[in-house]
């Protein structure tokens, strides 16, 4: 640790600092081509098989807007209430990295397509507001890929290697302005910020918005200047932040610091910094460029965009409703409450319970499958709720079969593991495996004798009124029937049987 290691306590730092935050939010569009060629963009393609002269940027090669990527970039701006421009210019960002090989990035700045919006963001009840600075359009660059180190950073790694498939997919990036006045809720203001905006995003279809796969990426900023200031301190710029919680670590952290930078008298730099997932800390980067070191100017290989207001309109027509109005209606419907639909979205299982109930099954039927047995598979398999191969129509069937007594919970779950197994359709895995309950009386009567016969002192003991007792003769029942019977009426059998 060196002395800027240092750290003041979460609680006594924000007692005498006040924290403003801002972020900054990369999404790579969910488009089926590239920003500015007709490669393809799927994710995890063998390296450097999506690429051409354009995208490589080799001599003579000419770029052509996509016009997808701008009516994503207006239907998000729309959605962040934005103004739309109604004229821009893309603008060349010119600075040298190994994997950008142009070695300038096609990008907007002093002319982005949307500015001026806001989001409104729930942080424990109360509606922060969040403005939006501006939403503009680049183009993604390629992956570096060091080799031969332990850290898989460039420093000791024997050589590096370059993968340009991603360079060229377009990339949007959303800007707030400083956000103050969250305090001791400035971490907690930060991830709610970014899970808002991820669940608006996916709302809009525009981007599958992954963090883990780097769909969307944060760099997360903080200040601290003592309570009571007339100017904000310093900022730092915490890069490539890769999943919710860490946002909230990030900025966390770098309260904790700059509190102790300030308490020793130093003065904060400003500079990029990079986030370590293992130990939440963070680490100086580069010292942080100024607008003027990248020598933008316009792109004279592109035409302005004008996007016409009709189409813009039309855009707007089209928004679907907003999340956090959709997830109200859903919670009044359902009956549910504040911290039950949070769990709900937070699992990522709201749009899959919404599509079971649509299928017909109830909400809390719903809920307990996707919550309960599904989450738990899900876990197993380290997968997305939502990647388990079974569909909420078929969940909606189990949960169906389940309410008409053709399964109890068992057997359901039998019929769950065939479905994600690939046996089919549920109603297919109960004819083919005979998995249905055992609703025949005379079978079951016939097993409940067979079970008092086998146990004479078991059935003793119930007959005297040890009641707890027939608990063996319902296991030998159910063993008997493989588990398909229907234990309330088993158990009621006994006790007739027994006069008990
Ligand atoms: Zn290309």
């Amino acid at each position: 640790m060196t002395v800027s290691d240092t750290l003041v306590p979460f609680a006594a730092a924000v007692e005498r600092y006040e924290p403003v935050i801002g972020l900054e939010t990369h999404v790579e569009l969910g488009t089926r081509t590239k920003m500015f060629c007709g490669c393809t963009t799927t994710f995890g393609a063998e390296p450097n098989t999506q690429v051409c002269p354009v995208c490589l940027g080799l001599p003579g090669s000419l770029p052509v807007v996509n016009r997808t990527a701008i009516e994503y970039t207006i239907r998000i701006g729309l959605a962040l209430n934005c103004t739309i421009a109604e004229w821009c210019r893309f603008a060349r960002k010119n600075y040298f990295y190994p994997d950008m090989p142009k070695n300038f990035q096609i990008s907007q700045y002093d002319e982005p397509l949307c500015t001026d919006g806001w989001l409104d963001v729930d942080v424990d009840g109360r509606t922060l507001r969040v403005g939006i600075e501006r939403v503009h359009l680049e183009e993604d660059t390629g992956k570096s890929l060091h080799v031969g180190g332990a850290t898989g950073r460039i420093h000791g790694a024997a050589y590096s290697l370059v993968d340009y498939n991603r360079a060229g997919i377009p990339l949007v990036e959303i800007v707030t302005k400083p956000i103050p006045g969250t305090g001791a809720d400035a971490p907690v203001a930060a991830r709610r910020y970014v899970t808002e905006l991820r669940d608006l995003l996916r709302s809009l279809h525009v981007s599958d918005v992954r963090m883990e796969e780097g769909s969307l990426r944060c760099d997360v900023n903080t200040s601290l200047a003592p309570r009571g200031a007339a100017q904000w301190g310093t900022r730092t710029e915490t890069k490539n932040v890769n999943s919710l919680r860490s946002v909230e670590r990030a900025v966390e952290f770098e309260i904790e610091r700059q509190a102790a930078v300030l308490d020793a008298g130093g003065r904060v730099k400003q500079e990029t910094r990079h986030f370590h997932e293992d130990t939440g800390t963070t680490t100086a980067g580069r010292s942080k460029e100024e607008a003027q070191d990248y020598r933008y100017f316009p792109e004279p290989d592109l035409v302005p965009v004008a996007p016409p207001r009709d189409w813009v309109e039309q855009i707007r027509a089209a928004l679907p409703e907003p999340p956090a109005a959709r997830r109200a209606r859903l919670r009044a419907e359902w009956d549910l409450s504040e911290a039950d639909m949070a769990a709900l979205a937070n699992a990522g299982a709201l749009d899959l319970v919404a599509e079971t109930v649509a299928a017909g099954a109830s909400p809390a039927d719903a809920r307990k499958w996707w919550r309960g047995e599904l989450a738990r598979r899900a876990n197993a398999a380290g997968a997305e709720l939502s990647a388990l191969a079974i569909s909420p129509a078929q969940v909606a069937r189990v949960s169906e079969l389940v309410a008409a007594g053709t399964l109890n919970d068992k057997l359901a779950r039998q019929v769950i593991d065939a479905v994600l197994d690939g046996a089919g359709d549920p109603d297919e895995v109960v004819a083919t495996r005979g998995l249905a309950v055992v609703s025949d009386e005379s079978a079951l009567t016939t097993a409940v004798d067979e079970a008092i016969a086998a146990n004479p002192e078991v059935a003793a003991k119930v007959r005297d009124g040890k009641v707890a007792a027939a608990g063996v003769l319902l296991g030998a029942v159910m063993k008997a029937t493989r588990g398909q019977a229907d234990a309330a009426r088993v158990r009621e059998l006994i006790m007739e049987r027994l006069g008990s």
